[in-house]
């Protein structure tokens, strides 16, 4: 059973971002980066096979990558620096969005960000959306569970403490001094023997 996470905005793990690009070279070859650890094709003077294989390897990172639910907006912690003319207010679903300028043509981007965000990013389209937490939805109102029973408070006589075993039995007291076979009063004797010496 997973944990539902609060809602709160520090709970959050941040946002993810994937930055794919091809980068030139000074004698005409090109290379894909990619910010992920990922194994990338050798340097190529084949621009358009590398712009090919970019763009298919941020489509596999968006395949792959499940979108968090609890995701803090990546938009909101550059400051909404991409939408600068419209301010929102975070609020949503987490979605992963695609962001891929034509006019560089260079640079593609995978980001988490918020609902409201989303549209307002240029060149964005959403990829994915978060999937809802594995957790059952809580239920509209909770039952009453008060304890209180039913008939009042249980009277409880007070000072009374009945003895466990009951009050019809006396404890009968061991006899003593009946009989008494006298071997366990030795110890008091003197005996020559004895390594007193004092
Ligand atoms: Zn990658
Ligand atoms: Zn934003
Ligand atoms: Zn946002």
């Amino acid at each position: 059973m997973a944990l539902t996470y609060p809602d709160a905005p520090s709970a959050r793990r941040p946002g993810r971002c994937w930055t794919i690009r091809v980068v030139g070279h000074r004698d005409r070859t090109a290379s894909v980066t990619c910010s992920s650890t990922c194994a990338m094709p050798p340097r190529s003077r084949d621009l358009a096979a590398l712009r090919r294989f970019a763009e298919a390897h941020v489509a596999a990172h968006a395949r792959a990558a499940a979108v968090h639910h609890d995701a803090a907006c990546w938009c909101r912690r550059q400051q909404c620096a991409l939408h600068d003319g419209t301010r929102v207010n975070c609020a949503g679903g987490v979605v992963l969005v695609l962001r891929h300028d034509p006019a560089v043509g260079q640079v593609w981007t995978l980001t988490e960000v918020c609902s409201a965000c989303a549209p307002l990013m240029p060149h964005a389209r959403v990829m994915s959306r978060a999937v809802p937490p594995p957790a059952a939805p809580r239920e509209p109102y909770e039952p009453l569970a008060t304890a209180s029973e039913s008939g009042g408070p249980r009277r409880v006589p007070g000072g009374f403490s009945a003895p466990p075993g009951g009050m019809g039995q006396v404890p009968v007291p061991e006899r003593r001094g009946g009989r008494r076979h006298g071997t366990a009063r030795r110890r008091g004797g003197r005996t020559a023997s004895g390594g007193a010496g004092g």
